[in-house]
């Protein structure tokens, strides 16, 4: 049974998690390697009221795991653009440029298992080789955020060519083997769906299939940095004994694959809530490159409170 794996206190913390079955925590968890714009304060602004709705806490990670892209300059913006928005700041705050030993134990856990390899291969060997496969009109699979799945050393690579990069200093990132992964677990992985905002927040959960295998081989250290976005989540999201999260639906495809952590690493399972995305005019959505929907900007321009609150929805 899930449920019962699930609330086993997960090894790589010393955190109780006495309190997931009673009191709510929520979390936001923005990376400052740009500035906050509107979408953010609707996922700081959606966490913050579900947790007093909920009588739960709220809580703030940084996710600055991009020690080139988070620089301190844009996380004392964030710590302002929260102020602004009137986020409550409860501590403590985590960072996770402080945590990477506990990245480290939990590779090391999958290591141990036998899931993890390293792999050498460039963003532009994969692109050739996918532009390549497919000149021969055969679509390369791709993940559900659109990239292409990656091929595996050996299918691009020759054993010599293998050899030469594992002897030499050349950058590897660690990948989990997910077909070997999903082998492990003998149970069809789910997580349970929540409401994200209003009356929503109240009503039962939709129990939903994962489907990690359309990830992929997903990345548990990059080359610059020895975790990933994945890896880091799930281990902090327990460390921090977070019971719901609540976050954009961007990333509501992901959850597969954070199952699949949770279930290997033996933490718990939280449940999600995922909340609609706001979009720009271009109808996509919204990233920090959009200066003009910068928290920074719109306060600059004027923009109040209550107009703001407005152009999210709330
Ligand atoms: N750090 C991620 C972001 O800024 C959010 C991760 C999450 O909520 O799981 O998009």
């Amino acid at each position: 049974m899930i449920g019962t794996v699930s609330r086993k206190r997960p090894a790589a913390s010393n955190q109780p998690f006495s309190s997931f079955m009673t009191e709510p925590v929520f979390r936001f968890a923005p990376s400052p390697n740009g500035h906050l714009h509107l979408g953010h304060a609707l996922s700081a602004l959606l966490n913050a009221r579900a947790a007093v709705a909920l009588h739960g806490r709220f809580l703030v990670r940084i996710e600055d795991i991009d020690q080139t892209r988070c620089t301190p300059d844009l996380e004392r913006d964030m710590f302002e653009d929260l102020a602004w928005l009137g986020v409550p700041l409860n501590e403590p705050v985590l960072r996770q440029s402080e945590a990477f030993p506990h990245y480290r134990s939990a590779l090391e856990k999958l290591q141990d298992l036998g899931l993890v390899y390293p792999a050498y291969l460039t963003r532009a060997e994969i692109k050739r080789f996918v532009a390549a496969f497919e000149e021969k009109g055969i679509p390369w699979p791709r993940d559900p955020d659109g990239a292409p799945l990656y091929p595996g050393d050996d299918v691009v690579l020759s054993e010599a060519e293998i050899q030469e990069r594992a002897q030499s200093d050349a950058p590897f990132a660690l990948r989990l083997d997910m077909t070997a992964a999903l082998g492990r677990i003998d149970e069809p992985l789910t997580w349970q769906e929540f409401g994200a905002e209003g009356p929503a927040l109240f009503e039962p959960a939709k129990t939903i299939a994962a489907d990690a295998a359309s990830w992929g081989d997903v990345v548990l250290a990059r080359k610059d940095t020895p975790t990933s976005y994945h890896l880091s989540v799930v281990i902090d999201d327990a460390r921090q004994g977070i019971t719901d999260v609540l976050r954009g639906q961007d990333l509501y495809a992901a959850t597969s694959v954070h199952r699949v952590l949770q279930h290997l690493l033996n933490l718990p399972e939280p449940r999600y809530r995922h909340h609609r995305l706001i979009l720009g005019d271009d109808g996509r959505k919204l990233s920090k490159s959009n200066q003009d929907t910068s928290l920074r900007s719109l306060k600059v321009s004027g923009v109040t409170h209550v107009e703001l609150r407005r152009r999210i929805g709330l």
